[in-house]
């Protein structure tokens, strides 16, 4: 284990252990050890319970703590560590909310989802990995920790998450896992949506996402999506489009231009994503729209700002395989006098000073035509060159 973040991380499970607790690193950072994945975040767990914990670290902040996690922070950084649990009595097909915090490693492993997920290395680097975690993972394979009609009816996101894992690694499902999906489905009616929500999103940003995406397809995942249970034919059309190098708001946008035809707001509302992002996509359908019939002009960009006509470029070309414009795109931003109507170098107050008039409706209408006229560089953005400029136009 040469890894500088497991590194960085040992002194914790020294201090675990010297205070007589087990402790381990667990999930995702061994499985991605393991495929020689860059680490996101290294996740611990020990038999200390969370009293336990914060007994042993002076710096702790309770971040689930109802589930047995503490946020312990050493050297400037962050790291869950989770007291062994087991998750018993999974209600309605959901995660459960009560846990059993345990003192056994290997049932702690034997409730996660995945083979590859149900692993543990020590602070030498040995591995526990008693449900074969590194061999699916030498095949690629995902397979779950028991059987997995079971794993699925007690937690029925962890079908999206297959779906989702295929998407980043790459991986297939076992034959087994595939077949289990297929027949329960139906099941994922009664996951929250945000949780659904948390999966695509991690899916559709995947370096294999078309792999992801078939799978949902054809397991009859996506009927359980918001929005996209009736699209089956658009969501066809996805697979048939290089997306790879798409950001995620981009990969919004484009699933948004092909399933939610002429009711995008419900449809980015029932994915309950944050209104700053609805108002964000809505944005960009609508330039999605004007860019089909019309190229990019510089009052364009003004309008819609850079960000949005980026990411409206990028989905389009890719749609309709057109040029990518983004380079022009930006170079008119850059050569625009102003970027936004804060920067003019007049407001309201001058205005009113310089007309001898009560703010009004007309204020509004004077600003926009001057904003205008800085843009089409009729004349400068500074004070005593606009105030010429309605002069030499007979306004003032
Ligand atoms: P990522 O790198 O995307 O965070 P991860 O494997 O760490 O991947 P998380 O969602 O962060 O995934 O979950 C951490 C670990 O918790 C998993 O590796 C798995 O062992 C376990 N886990 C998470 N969700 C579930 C679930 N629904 N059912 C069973 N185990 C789960
Ligand atoms: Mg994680």
């Amino acid at each position: 284990m040469n890894d500088t973040l497991f590194q960085k991380a040992v002194p914790l499970l020294e201090r675990l252990e010297q205070a007589g607790y087990e402790a381990y690193f667990v999930g995702g950072c061994v499985r991605d050890y393991y495929l020689g994945r860059s680490i996101s975040d290294i996740d611990i767990a020990t038999s200390a319970l969370p009293e336990e914990v914060k007994e042993i670290f002076p710096n702790t902040v309770d971040v689930g703590i109802e589930h047995g996690t503490v946020l312990v922070l050493h050297n400037g950084e962050g790291y869950e560590v989770t007291t062994f649990r087991a998750e018993s009595d999974y209600k309605d097909f959901r995660r459960p909310e009560k846990v059993v915090f345990i003192r056994s490693l290997y049932e702690d492993l034997k409730r996660r989802d995945f083979t590859m997920n149900a692993m543990a290395m020590d602070r030498t680097g040995r591995v526990v990995d008693p449900f074969n975690g590194k061999e699916a993972i030498r095949h690629r394979q995902i397979v779950t920790v028991g059987k997995a009609e079971e794993r699925f009816s007690e937690d029925a996101l962890r079908m999206m998450r297959a779906a989702r894992f295929a998407s980043q690694l790459g991986f297939d499902l076992e034959d087994g896992v595939f077949t289990a999906i297929c027949r329960n489905a139906g099941l994922m009616q009664h996951i929250a949506v945000e949780r659904k929500r948390n999966e695509f999103e991690k899916l559709i940003s995947g370096r294999f996402r078309k792999k992801g995406l078939k799978l949902l397809l054809e397991t009859g995942l996506y009927i359980y999506l918001p929005g996209l249970e009736s699209n089956k034919k658009e969501l066809e059309k996805m697979l048939t489009i290089v997306c790879t190098s798409l950001t995620l708001q981009q990969m919004w946008l484009l699933i948004a231009v092909l399933v939610s035809g002429d009711k995008p707001v419900e449809f980015l509302k029932a994915w309950k994503l944050p209104s700053k992002t609805i108002k964000y996509l809505l944005s960009g359908l609508t330039w999605m729209k004007k860019r089909r019939e019309t190229p990019w002009t510089q009052w364009d960009v003004y309008d819609a700002g850079l960000s949005v006509a980026v990411d409206v470029e990028k989905v389009h070309s890719v749609l309709y395989q057109d040029e990518d414009m983004t380079e022009q795109i930006q170079t008119l931003y850059e050569n625009l006098p102003i970027k936004h109507r804060k920067e003019l170098s007049v407001n309201g107050h001058d205005l009113c000073m310089w007309f001898q008039k009560k703010p009004g409706p007309w204020l509004r209408a004077c600003l926009e035509e001057i904003e205008k006229a800085v843009l089409d560089q009729k004349t400068k953005n500074e004070k005593e060159k606009i105030k010429e400029w309605l002069k030499r136009c007979n306004r003032l």
